[in-house]
């Protein structure tokens, strides 16, 4: 059953019960303070009846049942009787049909007390009230009144409650089912909006206001945000480790074909002595760049803290060190290296971060011409700095968000050429990340580059 359906059906049962409840209380009470208050009033008139009664009895000859008859006629305008009694038989009876409630209780009066009781007698009600006269107890006198319009009048406002009863139980029942409703569309939203989120559909929003149901509007959108993103950022992650497997078994894959055709055709064919050779120079140079491969794959993955040496140490004897290893490679070109140095101390991996600087100077290297120059500046500004300046050939801005990747190459046959598989620059990223520093890069086509390391 639906839920608005349910909350109309259960309030109009409870303001019904409710109204029917109170309903009957109210009436009860009434009746009673009907009653007590007819009691009252019939006792004070009939105690003066009584007392004229009385007086007539020594006047009259009380036997006399016209002198009762009178008497009733007279009283009966205001809707009363009297039935006399002597001696426990009732000598004239006012009505029959009550007669036979005249028994018991009622009788035990005396002159000093009024005892009444309520009767029903076919479809009417009567009060009988008794007492005894005060020259003879014997003689007892018992009211009767017809007090039937209490009853009616109690139908009647019971009537009229029970329409009052119906009348607010569908005025509130309606109102329940119009605010059910309001409230169980918002509940349908937040249905409808989950079941779009795990179709992974995030377009929807739920309507943001400041109600209870608004604020969970607000929560539930920031939520599909949140797992929009976080999905997103998965599916990136996921994409870009298929990129890095399709490209390892491709960088992988070159070398060893290589060496599998030349193995082949040096077993097979007639070669020369020096066709041997120059087979076996590059079956080594394939080889070698397999394990190049290898060992920068090891420092790609090179990333738990416990591995990690990062201590606070002399910055100088680290620089030296690059600066040593680098002179001996910038040698074939005639590049000139300069170093400025004012860092003195670095909280750093050491040997990790002369793999970064080494990779940025190779690099500049590679693209840089004969005879040109490279500038290693290490600064303190605000960070630690470490920047690698070269005026070769420059990079592009499109590539320059690229080449962090693995595998990234801008120019794939001179990278080759040079033993690069695209994976220097992503160890350096990697590097500046366990350091919680950063990689950044400026360049500019034709112009040159600069690398800079920023260290926390
Ligand atoms: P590789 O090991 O192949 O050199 P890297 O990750 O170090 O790979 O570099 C990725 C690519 O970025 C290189 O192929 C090269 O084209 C480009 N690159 C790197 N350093 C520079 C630089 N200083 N100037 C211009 N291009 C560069």
């Amino acid at each position: 059953m639906k839920m608005s359906l349910k909350i109309f059906l259960s309030m109009c049962f409870c303001a019904i019960a409710s109204v029917l409840i109170a309903l009957t209380i109210l009436l009860a009470q009434n009746y009673d303070i009907n009653i007590k208050n007819e009691n009252k009033k019939t006792t004070a008139d009939f105690n003066n009846i009584v007392n004229n009664l009385e007086n007539d009895y020594y006047k009259y000859d009380f036997n006399d049942k016209e002198l009762l008859k009178v008497y009733n006629d007279y009283y009966s305008q205001n809707n009363l009787k009297f039935t006399y009694i002597n001696n426990g038989k009732i000598e004239y009876s006012a009505s029959e049909k009550v007669d036979e409630y005249i028994t018991g209780d009622i009788l035990e009066t005396d002159s000093s007390k009024f005892l009444s009781k309520v009767i029903s007698v076919e479809d009417a009600t009567y009060l009988l009230v008794s007492t005894a006269f005060k020259s003879n107890e014997e003689i007892k006198i018992v009211c009767i009144k017809d007090i039937s319009y209490i009853n009616k009048n109690q139908i009647e406002t019971r009537n009229f409650g029970i329409l009052i009863a119906i009348a607010m139980a569908f005025c509130s029942a309606t109102l329940a089912y119009v605010l059910s409703n309001s409230l169980t569309q918002s509940l349908k939203d937040i249905t409808i909006a989950s079941e779009k989120i795990s179709q992974n559909d995030y377009d929807i929003k739920l309507k943001e206001s400041n109600t209870e149901f608004g604020k969970v509007a607000v929560a539930f959108n920031k939520m599909s945000e949140d797992i929009r993103n976080r999905t997103e950022d998965l599916v990136k992650e996921n994409e870009s480790k298929q990129a890095f497997m399709d490209n390892l078994s491709h960088e992988m894959n070159t070398p060893l074909t290589t060496i599998k055709g030349y193995s082949e055709y040096l077993e097979r064919a007639n070669v020369s002595p020096e066709e041997q050779v120059k087979y076996l120079q590059y079956i080594q140079q394939e080889s070698t760049r397999i394990r190049d491969i290898y060992k920068k794959l090891l420092l790609l993955s090179y990333k738990r803290e416990s591995d990690l040496e990062i201590l606070k140490q002399d910055f100088r004897p680290i620089i030296n060190t690059i600066e040593t290893v680098a002179n001996e490679k910038v040698k074939e070109k005639n590049i000139k290296l300069t170093f400025n140095n004012s860092i003195e101390t670095l909280e750093c991996d050491k040997t990790l971060v002369q793999i970064a600087v080494l990779n940025l100077i190779n690099n500049a290297m590679n693209v840089s011409e004969d005879n040109s120059q490279i500038i290693v500046n290490c600064y303190e500004a605000e960070k630690k700095i470490i920047e690698v300046i070269d005026f070769g050939i420059g990079i592009s801005e499109e590539n320059i968000e690229k080449i962090l990747e693995p595998f990234y190459r801008v120019d794939k046959a001179r990278s080759r050429e040079n033993g690069g598989a695209g994976l220097g620059l992503s160890i350096c990223k990697n590097i500046m990340e366990m350091h919680k520093g950063e990689i950044k890069i400026e360049s500019k086509l034709g112009e040159g580059s600069k690398f800079i390391l920023i260290f926390p």
